[in-house]
């Protein structure tokens, strides 16, 4: 713990930086001195990615899994000093669904175990079970008449054979050239994006959900699919309709047992059915689905302001996951960086003027759900008559977010405001030596600062590099991918940014919305 500044000194320093460099920006160089010494010399970046990553694991958002997660990181947050520390509830979510268990073996011609995990919001099986392999390829609604009768007590293939990408094999993850970077800050203008083109459904075609309900209806023992190019992994999300269905305990129990297997596993079986050589599985799938809709959650803690404690700055991440990895960089990573933002700014005894707040959210993944709620409750929209501006909206100083991986920061996206280009700028200048140096005007999206973005609010993601490891969504997302030296860095930038922010004389500038 490092002795507390003395605020009369910090001031006159911040009044003599900005007197000297005639700046209209300034920078607290004394207060970065010790983020950087605290962050950099006492990191507790990987102890908080560890626990999560090996010890909570998977967070899909409602699940049994993620209450006690959340459970430990509002612990966290107090432990680290944080006040307020509340989980606050949004909207009628669902019911829970955790995977508890999962075997999955190809008995003939040749035994193998296979690694594969359940599509999440569906069903399991009862018990253990054995069942021939049969490729199927639905695609329109004629095809259905071909399968139908034939697919009862069968485990049905039923996406194509994967190519494996070799490129990712044989030379890594490239990490950004200085030439992208460079083009990254010299586009000042957004690239004109052509209308998409119009499309109509063809109502031959069917979709995915009217796909699973005939394989429920025929009687399939399991859909087997694999949606992952890279060896050894299995890339699964949601059940096809479980949103439409609100993630409801009857559309769960209404689904056939589905699991996505690495692209090895699935192609050997497929070559092997094309050579009429018959395939035997055997499976077992235990998945925990509740009783009734609850809410889903956003943690939330802060460092209390002083003289504008009424205005908010916010830093955070998604706490949520998909299901079949403990996902070290999507989003674990964003959330220990948060985490240690903050415990940084309490342990160099920070007195912010305005209230930083950790946000925590849930509902990332299968659509922001979780922060749209928040700025929808907490901020209001000014643009949307039905919801209109909170009062809190003119409290909002600024929002940012952790959520392209565990790379470390480049930089940071305007998200085409201009006006906030003096102040992310001046805030970057103490991390030249870090590789920190390009403001880009582009906007980028996917992840939860477009919620503040999209109504008016600055809400900005951070440039950051791509890392090697790293794979999101998938069952090969770990601990031991996370490059340190970057999450420590990162956590630095975050926490000196939230303190600058808090300090300002103004809030961060809003961009002219039309
Ligand atoms: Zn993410």
């Amino acid at each position: 713990m490092l002795p507390r500044p003395r605020p009369f000194a910090t001031a006159l320093f911040l009044l003599l930086t900005a007197a000297v460099s005639g700046d209209t920006v300034p920078v607290d160089w004394m207060m970065v001195a010790k983020i950087r010494e605290e962050g950099l010399q006492h990191s507790q970046v990987m102890d908080f990615e560890s626990y999560m990553t090996d010890v909570l694991g998977a967070r899909l958002t409602l699940s049994k899994d993620m209450q006690r997660a959340q459970v430990w990181v509002e612990g966290t947050m107090k432990q680290i000093g944080l006040t307020n520390v509340v989980a606050e509830p949004f909207m009628d979510y669902g019911v829970t669904w955790d995977n508890e268990y999962v075997s999955l073996h190809m008995l003939t011609p040749d035994y193998t175990p296979m690694l594969g995990y359940p599509i999440a919001y569906t069903r399991g099986t009862d018990g253990r079970q054995v069942a021939e392999a049969v490729i199927v390829d639905l695609q329109v609604l004629g095809d259905l008449e071909k399968y139908r009768g034939t697919l009862r007590g069968k485990a049905v293939l039923v996406t194509p054979p994967v190519p494996i990408d070799m490129a990712a094999l044989t030379s890594g993850m490239p990490r950004r050239t200085q030439a992208e970077l460079d083009s990254l800050q010299r586009v000042v203008i957004a690239p004109a994006r052509p209308a998409p083109p119009r499309t109509v459904r063809n109502p031959e075609t069917l979709l995915a959900e009217e796909k699973l309900a005939f394989y429920e209806a025929e009687g399939v023992a399991v859909v087997v699919q694999c949606e992952s190019g890279w060896l050894a992994a299995v890339r699964g999300y949601g059940r096809p309709g479980a949103r439409a269905d609100g993630w409801s305990r009857a559309g769960m129990l209404a689904s056939p047992v589905v699991v996505a297997i690495t692209p090895e596993h699935y192609n050997r079986m497929y070559r092997t059915l094309k050579r009429n050589i018959p395939v035997t599985i055997e499976f077992e799938v235990r998945n925990r689905i509740g009783e009734q809709t609850e809410q889903a959650m956003n943690v939330v803690g802060e460092i209390p302001g002083s003289d504008l404690k009424d205005q908010i700055v916010m830093i955070g991440a998604h706490f949520d996951t998909w299901q079949a990895s403990p996902n070290a960089s999507d989003n674990t990573s964003g959330v220990a960086v948060a985490l240690e933002a903050a415990r940084i700014l309490k342990a160099v005894g920070a007195k912010p003027r305005r209230t930083i707040r950790v946000v925590l959210w849930g509902g990332e993944e299968q659509g922001l759900f979780g922060s749209r709620a928040y700025v929808r409750q907490h901020f209001g929209n000014p643009y949307d008559s039905t919801v209109g501006a909170k009062p809190g909206y003119e409290k909002l100083s600024v929002y940012f977010n952790q959520d392209y991986g565990p790379g470390q920061y480049q930089g940071i996206y305007l998200q085409g405001n201009e006006q906030a280009r003096a102040m992310l700028a001046a805030w970057m200048a103490p991390f030249a030596d870090f590789g920190m140096t390009v403001v880009s005007n582009q906007s980028v999206g996917s992840t939860d600062h477009v919620s503040f973005d999209e109504v008016g609010l600055p809400g900005f993601q951070f440039l950051q590099d791509r890392a090697p490891g790293g794979g999101g969504h998938t069952n090969l997302d770990f601990y031991d991918t996370i490059q340190r030296d970057d999450m420590m860095k990162n956590a630095v930038v975050m926490a000196s940014y939230a303190y600058h922010a808090a300090m300002a004389d103004t809030r961060v500038p809003r961009k002219t919305v039309r």
